[in-house]
């Protein structure tokens, strides 16, 4: 997922935020003023409140984050690549980019996240704690107080067993290491974490009826997200367990027909985009060596009137900013890549051999063909 707005670098992780994200914070911070703390800490000024809210929302995501940073941070430790964080509308979202290799793995990367959201509610606690015995304002005080609820909140309400939740990742971690059969393990992690949508969703309408209309709304919106989120996020992944088992050279397009870097954008567009079914071509010398890769959209980012003075060398992508995977790559790695780059297609290099093209309808009709035969 490479959606949101590329906000900072913090350990090493890019960080985004999705504008969903804006539309959260909005609204945690004007319940925190309007109705958390006036109730919690009463007596105060208005402008006080503000403030607080201010403060506890920041920290808030701030703790979301931490805890986001503890799943990537373990991640990255046992070797799997993390592209980064993504702050969204349900709160973070580390960018881990492959599945863990072991049920142990797995164990250890999600299980450090509901730890450091208990943690960071110690010491909130703690925190206040040391306020009131310094005789800090209640204002300080009652913000700490409610981080550390916030963060206990979030470390329960985190390992409900309902993929795609931290608990559900732990469940499947589990039924993983006994069966040793990751499908088997993510379908009943699947099952679980719809079973938990549909009794949130159930008592959320019975918090309805019973007059209950806040908390009855949150239950159901949430219960109906985790249902969503168990079932797609189980089609995730057995498409790429699919697709990491399956290697480049049987999806790519081989020996892909090539253009010359001297050719004019005029006759590339005449005499291959109008002719061909392709909307990139590789760029190759007269010795073979690829050179680049030109697409259609490189092309149309150049005045027309220029087209018959303007060669390809000047316009193409060179190979060095090209994605370029080798044949013996999964699939999954290089969706992976692709999403990451945010580009439809990757050179399928041999050192410096061009071997063939992938582009991400080449994986996408892989996999409706291994569906239809399946
Ligand atoms: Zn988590």
């Amino acid at each position: 997922m490479t959606t949101g707005i590329r906000f900072c670098r913090i350990f090493g992780f890019e960080v985004r935020i999705d504008l969903s994200w804006f539309v959260v914070f909005l609204l945690v911070l004007w319940t925190f003023a309007q109705s958390e703390f006036p109730r919690r800490v009463p007596g105060l000024e208005p402008v006080e409140y503000v403030i607080m809210a201010w403060a506890g929302a920041v920290l808030f995501f701030g703790s979301v984050f931490l805890h986001e940073v503890a799943h990537s941070a373990v991640a990255r430790a046992r070797g799997i690549p993390v592209d980064g964080i993504t702050l969204f509308v349900f709160g973070g979202l580390a960018r881990i980019r492959a599945n863990a290799e072991t049920p142990r793995d797995e164990f250890l990367i999600t299980i450090v996240g509901p730890f450091s959201s208990a943690v960071l509610g110690l010491f909130f606690l703690g925190l206040a704690q040391l306020g009131r015995e310094l005789g800090a304002t209640p204002a300080l005080t009652g913000v700490a107080d409610y981080l550390a609820l916030l963060n206990f909140i979030l470390a329960v309400f985190n390992l409900i067993p309902g993929f795609p939740l931290d608990g559900g990742r732990l469940f499947r971690s589990a039924v993983w290491h006994f069966s040793k059969d990751i499908r088997r393990a993510t379908r009943w992690a699947a099952y679980s974490g719809r079973g938990f949508g549909l009794l949130m969703v159930g008592v959320g309408i019975l918090n309805l009826f019973g007059g209950y209309l806040v908390s009855g709304m949150w239950l159901v919106f949430i219960g109906w997200f985790l249902i969503q989120a168990a079932e797609s996020g189980y089609r995730q992944l057995v498409l790429r367990r699919i697709l990491e088992g399956v290697q480049v050279r049987e999806a790519m397009t081989r020996s892909p027909e090539t253009v010359r870097p001297g050719l004019t954008l005029r006759d590339v567009v005449d005499d291959y985009f109008l002719k061909r079914r392709y909307n990139a071509f590789p760029v190759e010398d007269g010795d073979g060596k690829t050179l680049g890769v030109i697409t259609l959209s490189q092309v149309k980012g150049v005045e027309r009137e220029k087209w018959p003075t303007t060669t390809v060398a000047a316009t193409m992508m060179p190979v060095s900013d090209a994605v370029t995977v080798r044949a013996e790559d999964s699939l999954a790695e290089v969706l992976s890549k692709l999403e990451s780059v945010g580009v439809g297609r990757a050179l399928v290099m041999d050192h410096d051999h061009l071997e063939g093209v992938i582009t991400r309808a080449d994986i996408a009709g892989w996999l409706d063909r291994y569906q239809q035969l399946h």
